[in-house]
């Protein structure tokens, strides 16, 4: 589904991704995880080529991410992405906000995307909001909008940068509980997260980045249940955050 074959990318002179390889197959969900500026959301963000990379090679379901010839906004429609900031359209509603894309971009009625946006809003468990703007919800049901639209887009991967890092406590677990349904139901979701409980519930695999390199790719029952046998690094930060 995502390949990717030793990427690299350089903001000036400074190396933020360093022959970064790895790739996640259909339905599978990954945790990345490492120290602040290690280049986890940049790495992420050359999936969908919202940050350009200068070497090496990214598929997406077959996809070319670095050929220059790709219909690079048709890939994104495809791939659905959540930020740790909302980033609602704060002067719409809630099913406006769902609705928006799904008619711009792939072209559907207003009709069609009005029901699959209520259709998503269930799932979310937000139905009775659809009509309050972003700027009246919590965090964590701005956090759950904001997947819901992603959704709607029917995207073939989820990406997720920290979904959960900017809100309350008590806010994590309905977000988190969405996308423990989102991987049941076999999406494929590669998420960098600090949340170690969901990534040793819900993820197939953990990666863990550091100075811009992927310094373990392994299975997550790998990863929590032989940490002795991990770089020192990754053992490092596991005792800091676990
Ligand atoms: P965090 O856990 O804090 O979110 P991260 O692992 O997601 O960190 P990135 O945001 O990918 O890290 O950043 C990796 C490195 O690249 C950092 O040193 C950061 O300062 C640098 N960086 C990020 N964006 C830019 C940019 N637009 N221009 C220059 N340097 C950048
Ligand atoms: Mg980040």
């Amino acid at each position: 589904m995502i390949k990717l074959d030793k990427v690299s990318k350089w903001y000036g002179e400074f190396k933020v991704l360093n022959g970064c390889s790895t790739s996640v197959a259909k339905g599978e969900v990954v945790v990345v995880c490492g120290p602040s500026g290690s280049g986890k959301s940049t790495l992420i963000k050359t999936i969908n080529a919202l940050e350009p990379h200068q070497e090496g090679e990214i598929y997406v379901d077959d996809v070319a991410v670095h050929d220059k010839t790709t219909n690079l906004p048709a890939l994104r429609a495809r791939v659905g992405m959540v930020f740790q900031h909302f980033e609602l359209f704060p002067h719409l509603t809630v099913m406006e906000n769902l609705t928006l894309t799904q008619v711009k971009v792939l072209g559907r009625t207003k009709d069609d995307a009005a029901a699959r946006g209520v259709t998503l809003l269930d799932r979310v468990g937000l139905r009775l909001h659809a009509d309050k703007h972003p700027g009246q919800l919590s965090g964590g049901q701005q956090q759950r909008v904001a997947i819901a639209r992603a959704l709607a887009m029917d995207p073939i991967v989820m990406l997720f940068d920290e979904p959960t890092s900017a809100l309350d406590p008590e806010m994590v677990g309905e977000v988190l509980d969405v996308m423990r349904g989102l991987a049941q139901d076999g999406m494929t979701m590669v998420c960098v997260s600090h949340e170690m409980g969901f990534a040793r519930e819900v993820s197939d695999r953990v990666i863990f980045m550091d100075g811009g390199r992927i310094i373990e790719d392994c299975t997550t029952e790998h990863f929590f249940g032989h940490t002795h046998t991990l770089s020192p690094r990754a053992q490092d930060f596991l005792s800091k955050i676990l």
